[in-house]
Protein backbone atom coordinates (compact mmCIF):
# COMPACT_ATOMS: atom_id res chain seq x y z
CA UNK A 1 0.00 0.00 0.00
CA UNK A 2 1.19 3.57 -0.88
CA UNK A 3 -0.85 6.00 0.88
CA UNK A 4 -0.92 4.98 4.48
CA UNK A 5 -0.35 6.42 8.13
CA UNK A 6 1.21 4.62 11.18
CA UNK A 7 1.43 5.56 15.18
CA UNK A 8 4.17 4.19 17.23
CA UNK A 9 4.75 4.81 20.65
CA UNK A 10 8.37 4.58 22.66
CA UNK A 11 8.45 1.48 24.82
CA UNK A 12 10.67 3.73 27.88
CA UNK A 13 9.56 7.22 26.41
CA UNK A 14 6.44 9.20 27.28
CA UNK A 15 5.72 10.01 23.12
CA UNK A 16 4.14 9.58 20.69
CA UNK A 17 4.14 9.24 16.76
CA UNK A 18 3.13 8.97 13.83
CA UNK A 19 4.75 8.49 10.04
CA UNK A 20 2.97 9.14 7.22
CA UNK A 21 3.19 8.53 2.93
CA UNK A 22 1.09 9.83 0.57
CA UNK A 23 1.60 9.03 -3.23
CA UNK A 24 -1.32 8.02 -5.09
CA UNK A 25 -3.48 10.68 -3.37
CA UNK A 26 -1.00 13.40 -3.59
CA UNK A 27 -1.23 12.77 -7.32
CA UNK A 28 -4.54 12.53 -7.81
CA UNK A 29 -4.85 15.71 -6.13
CA UNK A 30 -2.69 17.96 -7.30
CA UNK A 31 -3.28 16.28 -10.94
CA UNK A 32 -7.48 17.73 -10.57
CA UNK A 33 -6.07 20.83 -10.79
CA UNK A 34 -2.66 21.09 -12.99
CA UNK A 35 -0.75 23.24 -9.89
CA UNK A 36 3.12 24.03 -10.63
CA UNK A 37 5.06 22.98 -8.54
CA UNK A 38 5.73 24.81 -5.89
CA UNK A 39 1.90 24.92 -5.52
CA UNK A 40 1.63 21.08 -5.76
CA UNK A 41 4.51 21.33 -2.30
CA UNK A 42 2.29 23.48 -0.56
CA UNK A 43 -0.84 21.23 -0.65
CA UNK A 44 0.92 17.79 -0.35
CA UNK A 45 2.55 19.43 2.84
CA UNK A 46 -0.86 20.76 4.13
CA UNK A 47 -2.39 17.22 3.10
CA UNK A 48 0.06 15.49 5.50
CA UNK A 49 -0.06 17.39 7.82
CA UNK A 50 -4.44 17.58 7.96
CA UNK A 51 -3.91 13.78 8.00
CA UNK A 52 -1.29 13.50 10.92
CA UNK A 53 -3.65 16.42 12.63
CA UNK A 54 -6.68 14.11 12.19
CA UNK A 55 -5.09 10.92 13.27
CA UNK A 56 -3.91 12.44 16.72
CA UNK A 57 -7.00 14.53 17.26
CA UNK A 58 -9.02 10.92 16.96
CA UNK A 59 -13.29 12.02 16.70
CA UNK A 60 -15.12 10.28 13.83
CA UNK A 61 -15.87 13.42 11.52
CA UNK A 62 -13.50 15.60 9.89
CA UNK A 63 -10.37 18.03 10.61
CA UNK A 64 -9.69 20.64 7.92
CA UNK A 65 -6.94 23.09 7.66
CA UNK A 66 -7.81 26.40 6.09
CA UNK A 67 -5.18 29.55 5.27
CA UNK A 68 -6.28 32.70 3.61
CA UNK A 69 -3.95 35.45 2.66
CA UNK A 70 -3.48 38.91 0.74
CA UNK A 71 -0.18 36.96 -0.11
CA UNK A 72 0.76 34.40 -2.66
CA UNK A 73 -2.19 31.99 -1.12
CA UNK A 74 -5.19 33.60 -1.46
CA UNK A 75 -6.68 30.15 -0.04
CA UNK A 76 -5.48 27.23 1.11
CA UNK A 77 -7.92 24.09 2.28
CA UNK A 78 -7.68 20.74 2.68
CA UNK A 79 -9.92 18.01 4.74
CA UNK A 80 -9.20 14.60 6.18
CA UNK A 81 -11.85 12.42 7.80
CA UNK A 82 -11.95 10.01 10.37
CA UNK A 83 -11.87 6.96 7.73
CA UNK A 84 -9.17 8.45 6.45
CA UNK A 85 -10.35 10.08 3.26
CA UNK A 86 -8.78 13.57 2.13
CA UNK A 87 -8.81 15.96 -0.50
CA UNK A 88 -7.55 19.31 -0.70
CA UNK A 89 -7.23 22.34 -3.10
CA UNK A 90 -5.12 25.78 -2.93
CA UNK A 91 -5.77 29.53 -5.01
CA UNK A 92 -2.86 30.95 -5.80
CA UNK A 93 -2.25 34.68 -6.75
CA UNK A 94 0.15 34.02 -9.53
CA UNK A 95 1.74 37.28 -9.99
CA UNK A 96 2.48 37.30 -6.22
CA UNK A 97 3.99 33.45 -6.17
CA UNK A 98 7.61 32.78 -6.48
CA UNK A 99 9.18 29.89 -8.56
CA UNK A 100 10.32 28.46 -5.42
CA UNK A 101 7.68 27.58 -2.28
CA UNK A 102 8.42 30.31 0.42
CA UNK A 103 5.07 28.99 3.18
CA UNK A 104 6.09 32.41 5.23
CA UNK A 105 6.33 34.96 2.40
CA UNK A 106 3.55 33.28 0.27
CA UNK A 107 0.80 33.23 3.67
CA UNK A 108 2.24 36.75 5.51
CA UNK A 109 -0.38 38.78 7.53
CA UNK A 110 -2.60 35.57 6.43
CA UNK A 111 -4.92 33.00 8.53
CA UNK A 112 -5.01 29.71 9.28
CA UNK A 113 -7.53 27.60 11.04
CA UNK A 114 -8.03 24.53 12.38
CA UNK A 115 -11.23 23.00 12.33
CA UNK A 116 -12.54 19.93 14.35
CA UNK A 117 -15.88 18.86 12.91
CA UNK A 118 -17.82 15.48 14.98
CA UNK A 119 -20.26 14.02 13.37
CA UNK A 120 -22.01 14.31 16.80
CA UNK A 121 -20.92 16.96 18.79
CA UNK A 122 -19.89 20.69 18.59
CA UNK A 123 -17.78 22.28 15.65
CA UNK A 124 -14.49 23.97 17.51
CA UNK A 125 -12.12 25.94 15.26
CA UNK A 126 -9.12 26.96 16.91
CA UNK A 127 -5.94 29.63 15.33
CA UNK A 128 -3.08 28.51 13.68
CA UNK A 129 -0.31 31.41 13.98
CA UNK A 130 1.83 32.21 11.59
CA UNK A 131 4.74 33.07 12.54
CA UNK A 132 7.20 30.44 11.55
CA UNK A 133 9.32 29.76 8.67
CA UNK A 134 7.28 26.52 7.65
CA UNK A 135 4.09 25.42 8.01
CA UNK A 136 5.36 22.23 10.30
CA UNK A 137 6.61 24.63 12.58
CA UNK A 138 3.41 26.93 12.28
CA UNK A 139 1.32 23.29 13.44
CA UNK A 140 3.99 22.76 16.27
CA UNK A 141 3.66 25.94 17.74
CA UNK A 142 -0.48 25.65 17.72
CA UNK A 143 0.41 21.74 20.14
CA UNK A 144 2.67 23.94 22.06
CA UNK A 145 0.08 27.38 22.58
CA UNK A 146 -3.52 25.36 22.64
CA UNK A 147 -2.67 22.11 24.23
CA UNK A 148 1.06 22.61 26.06
CA UNK A 149 2.26 19.30 24.16
CA UNK A 150 5.93 19.84 22.98
CA UNK A 151 5.22 18.50 19.45
CA UNK A 152 7.69 17.83 16.53
CA UNK A 153 6.74 18.05 13.03
CA UNK A 154 8.77 17.02 9.69
CA UNK A 155 6.96 17.34 6.48
CA UNK A 156 9.03 16.27 3.17
CA UNK A 157 7.25 16.48 -0.36
CA UNK A 158 8.94 16.26 -3.92
CA UNK A 159 6.93 15.85 -7.43
CA UNK A 160 4.83 12.78 -6.05
CA UNK A 161 5.51 11.93 -2.88
CA UNK A 162 4.77 13.20 0.59
CA UNK A 163 6.53 11.56 3.70
CA UNK A 164 5.73 13.10 6.96
CA UNK A 165 6.67 12.53 10.89
CA UNK A 166 4.96 14.02 13.97
CA UNK A 167 6.17 13.35 17.66
CA UNK A 168 4.39 14.53 20.39
CA UNK A 169 5.26 14.26 24.46
CA UNK A 170 2.37 12.21 26.01
CA UNK A 171 -0.46 14.31 28.11
CA UNK A 172 0.19 13.86 31.84
CA UNK A 173 -1.98 10.81 33.41
CA UNK A 174 -1.57 8.09 35.68
CA UNK A 175 0.36 5.48 33.77
CA UNK A 176 3.04 8.10 33.14
CA UNK A 177 4.22 9.78 35.80
CA UNK A 178 7.59 11.26 34.99
CA UNK A 179 9.15 14.51 36.40
CA UNK A 180 8.30 17.22 34.06
CA UNK A 181 12.59 17.42 33.72
CA UNK A 182 12.36 13.75 32.51
CA UNK A 183 9.43 14.48 29.95
CA UNK A 184 11.35 17.32 28.07
CA UNK A 185 14.54 15.23 28.32
CA UNK A 186 12.93 12.71 26.61
CA UNK A 187 11.59 14.95 23.65
CA UNK A 188 14.53 16.82 23.48
CA UNK A 189 16.00 13.00 22.71
CA UNK A 190 13.94 11.71 19.65
CA UNK A 191 13.74 15.04 18.48
CA UNK A 192 17.49 15.66 17.88
CA UNK A 193 17.42 11.67 16.49
CA UNK A 194 14.38 12.70 14.26
CA UNK A 195 15.46 16.03 13.11
CA UNK A 196 19.00 14.00 11.29
CA UNK A 197 16.69 12.37 8.74
CA UNK A 198 17.30 13.98 5.68
CA UNK A 199 15.06 14.49 2.83
CA UNK A 200 16.00 11.40 0.44
CA UNK A 201 15.72 8.89 3.14
CA UNK A 202 12.06 10.47 4.45
CA UNK A 203 10.99 9.83 1.10
CA UNK A 204 12.24 6.58 0.31
CA UNK A 205 12.26 4.29 3.23
CA UNK A 206 9.41 2.16 4.06
CA UNK A 207 7.98 3.71 7.43
CA UNK A 208 9.44 0.48 9.36
CA UNK A 209 13.35 0.98 7.79
CA UNK A 210 12.91 4.62 8.87
CA UNK A 211 12.33 4.32 12.26
CA UNK A 212 14.53 1.40 12.60
CA UNK A 213 16.95 4.44 11.21
CA UNK A 214 16.09 7.09 13.51
CA UNK A 215 15.32 5.29 16.74
CA UNK A 216 16.54 1.66 16.79
CA UNK A 217 18.00 2.03 20.21
CA UNK A 218 14.48 3.28 21.45
CA UNK A 219 12.12 0.42 21.59
CA UNK A 220 10.10 2.04 19.51
CA UNK A 221 6.43 -0.14 18.53
CA UNK A 222 4.93 0.61 14.87
CA UNK A 223 0.96 0.22 15.06
CA UNK A 224 -1.13 -1.64 12.02
CA UNK A 225 -1.26 0.51 8.98
CA UNK A 226 -4.44 2.96 8.22
CA UNK A 227 -5.00 3.50 4.48
CA UNK A 228 -5.55 6.97 3.08
CA UNK A 229 -7.33 8.07 0.37
CA UNK A 230 -8.48 10.37 -1.97
CA UNK A 231 -12.30 11.36 -2.01
CA UNK A 232 -14.41 14.12 -2.43
CA UNK A 233 -18.04 14.08 -1.19
CA UNK A 234 -19.41 16.16 -3.81
CA UNK A 235 -22.47 14.55 -5.88
CA UNK A 236 -25.65 15.76 -7.85
CA UNK A 237 -28.22 15.72 -5.17
CA UNK A 238 -25.46 18.07 -3.26
CA UNK A 239 -25.56 20.35 -6.08
CA UNK A 240 -29.11 20.32 -6.37
CA UNK A 241 -29.69 21.11 -2.67
CA UNK A 242 -27.45 24.11 -3.04
CA UNK A 243 -29.58 25.14 -6.48
CA UNK A 244 -32.32 24.74 -4.42
CA UNK A 245 -31.48 27.49 -2.02
CA UNK A 246 -31.65 30.15 -4.83
CA UNK A 247 -34.19 32.32 -5.56
CA UNK A 248 -36.34 30.70 -8.56
CA UNK A 249 -36.46 33.33 -10.70
CA UNK A 250 -33.02 34.27 -10.20
CA UNK A 251 -31.91 30.77 -10.74
CA UNK A 252 -33.86 30.85 -14.06
CA UNK A 253 -32.19 33.59 -15.39
CA UNK A 254 -28.82 32.02 -14.17
CA UNK A 255 -29.35 28.70 -16.45
CA UNK A 256 -30.55 31.21 -19.65
CA UNK A 257 -28.60 33.40 -19.55
CA UNK A 258 -25.80 30.64 -19.66
CA UNK A 259 -27.04 28.83 -22.90
CA UNK A 260 -29.51 26.72 -21.20
CA UNK A 261 -26.91 24.59 -19.39
CA UNK A 262 -25.46 25.31 -16.05
CA UNK A 263 -22.33 23.88 -15.14
CA UNK A 264 -21.40 23.35 -11.43
CA UNK A 265 -17.37 22.73 -11.15
CA UNK A 266 -16.28 20.94 -7.59
CA UNK A 267 -13.63 22.98 -6.55
CA UNK A 268 -11.87 20.01 -5.27
CA UNK A 269 -12.10 17.22 -7.48
CA UNK A 270 -13.00 19.62 -11.03
CA UNK A 271 -15.92 17.54 -11.25
CA UNK A 272 -18.50 18.65 -13.71
CA UNK A 273 -22.37 18.39 -13.03
CA UNK A 274 -24.14 19.69 -16.03
CA UNK A 275 -27.87 21.03 -14.76
CA UNK A 276 -29.90 21.98 -18.21
CA UNK A 277 -32.82 24.39 -17.97
CA UNK A 278 -35.15 21.12 -18.16
CA UNK A 279 -33.26 20.05 -15.01
CA UNK A 280 -33.82 23.39 -13.10
CA UNK A 281 -37.47 22.91 -13.82
CA UNK A 282 -37.65 19.32 -12.41
CA UNK A 283 -35.93 20.85 -9.37
CA UNK A 284 -38.10 23.89 -8.69
CA UNK A 285 -41.24 21.69 -9.44
CA UNK A 286 -40.20 19.07 -7.01
CA UNK A 287 -39.96 22.24 -4.41
CA UNK A 288 -43.69 23.05 -5.20
CA UNK A 289 -45.57 22.99 -1.70
CA UNK A 290 -48.22 19.71 -4.01
CA UNK A 291 -45.32 17.51 -3.64
CA UNK A 292 -44.34 18.20 -0.44
CA UNK A 293 -47.32 17.72 1.01
CA UNK A 294 -46.89 13.91 -0.35
ZN1 LIG B 1 -15.63 16.98 -5.81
Amino acid sequence: MSDTIQRFTFAKLPIRGEIITLEQSYQTIVEQHQYPQAERQLLGQALAANALMAEIIKIEGKVALQLQSQAAVKLLLTECTHQGHIRGLTHINQDMASSELDFHAWTRGGQMAITIEPEQGKRYQGVVPLENTELSSCLEDYFNRSEQLPTFIQLFVNDDKVSGLFLQALPANSQNEVSPEDKAGAFEHVKTLAETLQPEEALSLSHEDLLYRLFHQDEVTLYPEKPIAFQCNCSRERNERALKTIEPSELISMVQENDGNLELVCDFCSNTEVFSEEDIMTLLSSNAPSDSIN
